[in-house]
C-alpha cells in the first residue's frame, strides 16, 4: 500500500508542483494519473520512489515512512518504466527481458525460469529467448518490452507514459496486455498518462490532477457518471459522459416495474380476460414464487382455445435478460438483434420488470436531446395569444381554401 500524506513539492520557491497530495493506493491496484501537462503528475509519481523528495508531507510504503528506506533499496523494490524505450538491438530477447533482474544480481536459473514464465504469458515460443530483437516482428518486440517491465517482479512498478508515442492500434493492444498481467501477476501499477480512454481501459482508480493538486480520484464509473467539476467533465469529453450511463446504468433503470404476469397454475380462460382488461396480448408466465417461467401471446391462446386448460400447458419459452445488463447492451439487443422487449429476472430467476422499445427510445432521447428542451417555462399569457392566433389562422386560412 502507498499512502500521500499532505505530500506537497516544490522545485522553484513560491510555486508547487504538486500541492497538499492525499491519496490512498492500493495493494494490486491499477492506478492511472490523469491531468493536463505540468498538473504534476510525473513530479508526483518520481516522488514514491524517490527519484523526487517531497518538500513537505510523507510517503508510506506498507506503513513504513520512505526516508527511512535506503534510496537505493527502495528504487530496487519498485520497477521504473518511462516512454516505451525500445529493445537493445545487440542483446537477445533473454537479455533483455532479465536487464533489471541481471542487475539485481539473480542467479541465472531464476531469470531463466522467470524469462520462460513471462514469454509464455505472452504467447511466444521460449525459443525466441536466443533471438535478436530484429528477428521479432514489431508487435513482438513490444510485448517483450512490456514483460520487462515485469520482470524483476517488483511488487510496485511505475509507468510514465509508456505508450505515449505509439500508434493506437498497437498502443490499445498493449494496454490490454499490462492490464491482463497486472492482474494475473497481482502488481500494483501507477501509470501517469493525459489520455482519458487510456485511463479509462487500464485503471481500477483515476486520480486527476490539476495544478498539483488532485481534483477527483475514484473508479472510471465514478469519474464517468459524477464529474467531480467543469474540468473534469472537460477532460472526460461531452461524447464519453453522454455514453456514460449506457455503459453504467442498468436496465432496472429503464424498466417497466410491474409488467403483466398470470401464474402458470390459472386456467387458460382467466388469461383471456386478463388479456381482454389489460389490452396487452403477450403476457409474461409466472410461478408462485414470482420466478419467471414463460409468456403467452394471444396466437397461441386463440390456436390452443378448447385443446387445453392452464396456462403453463401452452406457453412458449421467452429470452430475458437479468438485472444488470447494462442499458448499452440492452439497446443492443432491441435495437440491433430485433426484439420486441426485454423481460428483466434477477440473479435467482425472478421477474423484475420488463424494457419495451418506448422505454429503450426515451432513454436515448434523454441522454441526446434533454438538454436541448426550452429551460425556462413559457409565458402563459404569450403561449395562449400565440395559441389562439395559430388556430385562428388556421381556421381562416381553412375557410377561405374551402371557399377557393
Ligand atoms: P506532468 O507530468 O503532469 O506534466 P510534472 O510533474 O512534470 O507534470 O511537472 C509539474 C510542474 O513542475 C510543472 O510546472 C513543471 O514545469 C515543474 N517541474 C517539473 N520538473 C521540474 C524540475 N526538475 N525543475 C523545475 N520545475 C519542474
Ligand atoms: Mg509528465
Amino acid at each position: 500500500m502507498i499512502e500521500f500524506k499532505n505530500v506537497s513539492k516544490s522545485y522553484v520557491k513560491g510555486k508547487k508542483a504538486v500541492d497538499s497530495m492525499n491519496l490512498t493506493i492500493d495493494k494490486g491496484e491499477f492506478v492511472c494519473f490523469i491531468g493536463t501537462s505540468g498538473s504534476g503528475k510525473t513530479t508526483s509519481m518520481r516522488m514514491i520512489n524517490r527519484m523526487e523528495s517531497p518538500s513537505e508531507g510523507q510517503i508510506l510504503i506498507n506503513d513504513v515512512d520512505i526516508n527511512e528506506i535506503d534510496a537505493v533499496q527502495l528504487r530496487r523494490k519498485i520497477g521504473y518504466v518511462i516512454q516505451q524505450i525500445g529493445l537493445m538491438p545487440h542483446m537477445t530477447i533473454y537479455e533483455n527481458i532479465v536487464m533489471v533482474p541481471k542487475l539485481l544480481k539473480w542467479p541465472e536459473e531464476k531469470m531463466r525460469e522467470t524469462a520462460k514464465d513471462l514469454m509464455k504469458r505472452i504467447n511466444l515460443s521460449e525459443d525466441y529467448l536466443d533471438a535478436y530483437p530484429d528477428e521479432l516482428s514489431g508487435g513482438m518486440q513490444q510485448r517483450v518490452g512490456v514483460i520487462r517491465a515485469l520482470a524483476a517482479d517488483q511488487e510496485i512498478v511505475l509507468m510514465d507514459e509508456p505508450f505515449g508515442a505509439l500508434d493506437p492500434i498497437t498502443r490499445e493492444s498493449l494496454q490490454h496486455l499490462i492490464k491482463r498481467l497486472q492482474k494475473e501477476m497481482n502488481k500494483t501499477i501507477v501509470f501517469v498518462t493525459h489520455d482519458m480512454d487510456e485511463a479509462l481501459t487500464l485503471a481500477d482508480k483515476i486520480v486527476v490532477m490539476s495544478e498539483g493538486k488532485v481534483i477527483q480520484e475514484g473508479t472510471p464509473k465514478d469519474i464517468l457518471t459524477n464529474a467531480a467539476n467543469e474540468f473534469v467533465e472537460e477532460l472526460i469529453g461531452e461524447d464519453r459522459l453522454s455514453q456514460a450511463g449506457f455503459e453504467f446504468e442498468t436496465v432496472e433503470k429503464i424498466m417497466l416495474k410491474n409488467p403483466i404476469k398470470i401464474n402458470e397454475n390459472e386456467p387458460i380462460t382467466n388469461l383471456a380476460k386478463l388479456m381482454r382488461e389489460t389490452k396487452v396480448d403477450d403476457i409474461l408466465v409466472v410461478d408462485d414464487e414470482n420466478n419467471l417461467k414463460g409468456r403467452v401471446d394471444l396466437y397461441t391462446l386463440s390456436v390452443n382455445r378448447g385443446k387445453y386448460q392452464y396456462v403453463h400447458e401452452i406457453m412458449k419459452k421467452v429470452t430475458y435478460v437479468v438485472n444488470t445488463t447494462s442499458i448499452r447492451d440492452g439497446i443492443y439487443y432491441i435495437h440491433d438483434l430485433g426484439y420486441r422487449n426485454l423481460t428483466v429476472v434477477d440473479d435467482d430467476g425472478k421477474l423484475k420488470g420488463m424494457v419495451t422499445r418506448g422505454s429503450i427510445v426515451s432513454e436515448v432521447y434523454d441522454v441526446f436531446w434533454k438538454e436541448y428542451e426550452p429551460q425556462e417555462e413559457f409565458d402563459a399569457s404569450f403561449e395562449t395569444d400565440e395559441i389562439v392566433q395559430a388556430a385562428s389562422d388556421v381556421v381562416q386560412n381553412g375557410d377561405s381554401k374551402e371557399q377557393a
